[in-house]
């Protein structure tokens, strides 16, 4: 009875809704009637953003039925998301009436396919999970120095020669000096999608209101591409290939025939708004030396390697926008010059979101700070192999995302990045994104002044447990360290006081 009233009081759904009153009772029958755009709830939500409406709804738990209002099925969809939560609590429903529409645009997660190849259905567990969080972009990195994991017809030798490589994963195949074998070897690890496949995950995607956007990384971490196609690779002052090289030659103009060939291809399966055109850590190591870069760099009146990242860039931008995109790349892209239509990636901390939006730009804030979950989520000691600092459940939580100085209009939204060097199977992966990702969809779709990490710790327990019958791997929060629930980002120097008042 005690644990009844409880529940009729505590709403168990994560992210928290924007509006919740409770009513007495519960829920007997489970007949639910769907409104779609009536002028009641027109009404309600006309002062809203126009794709915060497109995502509203009003679900009201009454005894005798369930009443679902909202301006589009995607708003539906919003509301049977909250619904499935809180069934997942295994009691009758409480009666309530819950107001609710996202605080940003994108809502997102990146998977990192390259570094180890995962397959559709861990994919699709996903997206399941981020239909449940309300989350809405999942950003798929397809290619990597550690293997190009999508078919492309024009450029075959891609997937053939760099999808398999030798070493179980990422580490192995570091110290066995970057060997890529061919499907069927015996010791060769890896794969690739086809592009049924991606379509088919896209598909799924789209039935749960998800955009897949994909990633195909230039110049930079293109190690794989110069390995099947040696023409994009510079060259020395000698004439001789740069074998290994990391970035592509923006000099060569086959750099651009297999790129664009690459993107159409990728535009065909993703119909996706925002194509991700990478753009980060660009070495420029072999561009000083290259006959084809200096070419380019006379003819363009350039001074500075740096200035060739930002002709490719444009020049890229420039072929994708006449095909309907836009492009999204890491904060470099703005370094060297883009147009105003490019959606900014902030990664290298908050710095690139703050100057982008200072420069009129889009964007979408992923810091390594806050949003990496390849970092650790607790201490060293007693977690499997990571990178980075803490990020812990409590300070990924946080996280607010428009900082001092930029504009909140200009913020799209925020994604959690999952770069999986350290991380070689899909457990793992649901390990280092359960419950963190729960607080990233919290910071994303609840007003700012609803969140309140305490009561957030509460309702992530619980959501964890049922991830766990549902059948993902996750981390334990029963065991998290006095240090994580400080919510310290930092592993602090010995005495250090360390304070737990998260309950
Ligand atoms: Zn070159």
């Amino acid at each position: 009875m005690i644990a009844l009233l409880l529940s009729c009081l505590l709403l168990q759904i994560i992210p928290i809704p924007a509006e919740y009153t409770p009513a007495q009772g519960v829920c007997t029958r489970d007949k639910i009637c769907v409104k779609l755009n009536k002028c009641a709830f027109k009404r309600t939500v006309a002062a809203l953003e126009p794709f915060q409406q497109q995502e509203a709804y009003r679900l009201t738990v009454k005894p005798g039925r369930i009443v679902i209002e909202a301006l589009t099925p995607e708003g539906e969809f919003r509301a049977r998301k909250s619904l499935e939560q809180m069934r997942l609590e295994g009691t009758p429903l409480p009666c309530c009436t819950i107001t609710d529409w996202p605080r940003f645009k994108h809502r997102g997660l990146m998977l990192d396919e390259s570094r180890s190849f995962k397959g559709v259905e861990f994919i699709k567990k996903q997206i399941d999970a981020m239909a449940l969080l309300k989350l809405n972009v999942l950003h798929l990195h397809l290619d990597d120095s550690a293997g190009w994991r999508i078919q492309i017809d024009s450029y075959p030798d891609l997937t053939a020669k760099t999808a398999w490589r030798i070493g179980w994963d990422y580490f192995a195949w570091e110290k066995g000096g970057y060997k890529f074998s061919t499907q069927g070897s015996p010791e060769a690890t890896g794969g690739c999608y086809s592009k049924a496949e991606l379509k088919e995950i896209v598909e799924y995607a789209a039935q749960r209101y998800i955009t897949v956007i994909p990633e195909i990384e230039m110049p930079g971490h293109s190690m794989e591409v110069g390995y099947a196609y040696p023409e994009v690779l510079c060259t020395t002052s000698s004439g001789l290939s740069c074998r290994g090289a990391w970035d592509l030659c923006p000099g060569s103009e086959e750099t651009f025939t297999l790129l664009e060939g690459v993107l159409t291809e990728v535009m065909d399966i993703f119909p996706s708004p925002f194509i991700h055109i990478g753009g980060d850590e660009a070495t420029m190591t072999t561009w000083h030396d290259c006959p084809k870069c200096r070419a380019r760099m006379a003819r363009e009146g350039y001074t500075d390697v740096k200035q060739l990242q930002g002709y490719l860039i444009r020049r890229i931008e420039d072929f994708v926008r006449r095909h309907g995109r836009r492009i999204i790349g890491w904060d470099e892209i703005l370094e060297t010059g883009v147009s105003p239509d490019a959606v900014i990636q902030s990664w290298r901390g908050t710095a690139g979101g703050v100057n982008a939006s200072k420069a009129g730009r889009e964007v979408v804030m992923s810091p390594n700070t806050h949003c990496y979950y390849n970092y650790y989520q607790d201490l060293i000691r007693k977690e499997p192999a990571a990178c980075g600092e803490l990020v812990s459940l409590r300070f990924t939580y946080g996280y607010e995302p428009v900082a001092d100085g930029m504009d909140p209009a200009l913020v799209r939204g925020l994604q959690a990045n999952l770069w999986c060097e350290y991380i070689p199977t899909p457990e793992h992966a649901e390990y280092m994104l359960y419950p963190r990702l729960f607080a990233l969809a919290e910071t994303a779709w609840s007003p700012a002044g609803r969140k309140e990490y305490k009561a957030f710790r509460k309702r992530a327990r619980r959501l964890l447990d049922s991830f766990r019958a549902l059948g993902y791997k996750t981390f334990d929060m029963d065991n998290e360290s006095d240090l994580a629930r400080s919510g310290m980002q930092r592993f602090p120097p010995e005495g250090v006081p360390i304070i737990v008042d998260d309950e």
